[in-house]
């Protein structure tokens, strides 16, 4: 048997019995199901290539529901972090009446963050923080994000030592209210205003 490459979009339109992949490539998940090594969708839905995790699944449609997609703002919250990237949990897309269609992930990487230099994403988020972010590509079915707009950046922040809200003093330069640790940010201009 040869492997077709997928061909399936992220977020495409499928239909059960629509081939989705070989179990070479993916991690069968919800929506689906496996025959013969081939990946099909079960349901009606739109397809979930979810490159990090290597798992596809298909979400069903729902009414209003929306998938991210580049150009798109999104708001999400800060996962794993390493120096030069961040994975980033994606639960809203643009406005907030929007439901997303499934669970999607991005990456935050330090090269698409600034003109300038920056030496950590320590200096722009941190694990656990809630950022509203560009998707700047899907390059290899990829989410990736960038906050380098001036709308963009951090919107909540905890303290890294004992977990409370950080405030902000001028932008960028955060203080913990309870124990005073200071920190570094790249905050949004609404730093600590969007409703959540
Ligand atoms: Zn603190």
């Amino acid at each position: 048997m040869t492997l077709k490459p997928t061909q399936q979009r992220n977020g495409n339109l499928v239909i059960p019995g629509e081939r989705l992949g070989v179990i070479e490539e993916f991690i069968p998940d919800a929506g689906t199901y496996v025959k013969d090594g081939i990946i099909y969708s079960k349901i009606v839905g739109r397809a979930l290539m979810d490159m990090l995790n290597r798992k596809v699944s298909v979400y069903p449609l729902q009414e209003g529901a929306t998938i991210p997609k580049t150009g798109t703002t999104i708001i999400g919250q800060v996962g794993n972090a390493q120096s030069d990237n961040v994975f980033v949990n994606i639960t809203k897309v643009n406005t907030r009446k929007k439901k997303l269609s499934g669970k999607f992930g991005g990456i935050l990487h330090i090269s698409d963050e600034s003109d300038r230099y920056i030496a950590s994403m320590n200096e722009v988020c941190k694990p656990g923080d809630i950022i509203r972010a560009k998707v700047i590509s899907e390059k290899n079915q990829v989410y990736h994000l960038s906050t380098n707009d001036k709308n963009l950046g951090v919107i909540y922040a905890s303290c890294g030592v004992c977990g409370n809200l950080l405030e902000q003093r001028h932008p960028g330069d955060m203080q913990c209210p309870k124990c005073k640790n200071i920190e570094k940010r790249k905050t949004a201009p609404d730093y600590g205003k969007e409703p959540l």
